[in-house]
């Protein structure tokens, strides 16, 4: 805290603890001569308070405002510091999306809810087509600044409550709450049709690439490593169909 904000807190606090002590003793006072108890007047109930004020506020407020404030803000700090840990430990650096592990637990968070209310769940596993590509002729930062675009491209095509993380280097994985496989293959075809229209700024020039996207719909009992597997399956079938595709993973 500013000193100068500090002294105004203790001025106020001090003024505060006066007005109440003052109050209260020229009250007590009263009260009790007005029940014969006290001989004393007013005028001295008032300068009693004043004096015992005086005495009390500043004590008051260094053995127990200010530390009690103290301690308040070090809570709020940690608790920051803990909650920005907490989000660094599930985001990916790069692209600024969830890591593998974040969109991990949310995959496991959907799948949850669709087999406690049986809704559908749809996964989708996006793929940049020959990134290697981008790297050999341009340079890893090139790459990397595809590999942002893409994260980009994906998060601005879905919606609340769908999440999208990087799964691998440069694969993403979107979870679809709430949708069919007809309506998440929609959603696939729309990213890969925004991918295939993006100019991807990679410093000295514009590219064009494509993505290919596989995806399933979550079934009723199976885990994760099964949906995984039947979305990545997915893909195999859209690279093998020549790319810049999406597949459903229905052809075995
Ligand atoms: P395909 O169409 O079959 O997907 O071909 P591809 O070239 O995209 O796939 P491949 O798996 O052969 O290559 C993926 C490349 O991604 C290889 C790896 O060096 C690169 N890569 C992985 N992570 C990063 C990263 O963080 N930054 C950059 N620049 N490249 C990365
Ligand atoms: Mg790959
Ligand atoms: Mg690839």
């Amino acid at each position: 805290m500013k000193p100068s904000s500090e002294s105004a807190v203790a001025a106020k606090a001090a003024l505060t603890v006066v007005a109440i002590t003052f109050v209260a003793e020229a009250a007590i006072m009263e009260a009790l001569a007005y029940f014969g108890y006290t001989q004393i007047s007013l005028a001295t109930a008032l300068l009693d308070a004043a004096a015992l004020s005086l005495v009390i506020a500043p004590p008051l407020y260094w053995l127990v405002l200010k530390p009690l404030r103290r301690e308040f803000e070090r809570r709020l700090e940690a608790e920051v510091m803990a909650q920005d840990m907490g989000r660094l430990a599930i985001t990916d650096a790069l692209t600024r999306i969830m890591n593998r592990r974040g969109i991990t637990v949310s995959l496991l968070d959907a799948m949850a809810q669709s087999e406690r209310y049986s809704a559908p769940l749809t996964v989708v596993m996006a793929d940049i087509d020959h990134f290697k590509l981008v790297n050999d002729e341009y340079g890893h930062k090139a790459g990397d600044k595809v590999l942002a675009a893409a994260a980009g491209i994906f998060a601005d095509a879905l919606r609340m409550p769908d999440k999208v993380g990087r799964y691998g280097g440069e694969e993403f994985l979107m979870v679809l709450p709430h949708t069919t496989l007809a309506h998440g293959r929609k959603i696939a075809e729309r990213i890969r049709a925004a991918a295939a229209a993006h100019k991807f700024d990679i410093g000295q020039k514009n590219v064009r690439l494509t993505v290919s996207l596989g995806l399933a719909q979550f079934r009723k009992g199976e885990d994760l490593e099964q949906l995984i597997s039947r979305v990545d399956k997915a893909l195999y079938e859209a690279k093998a169909g020549g790319r810049n595709l999406v597949a459903t993973g229905k052809k075995r």
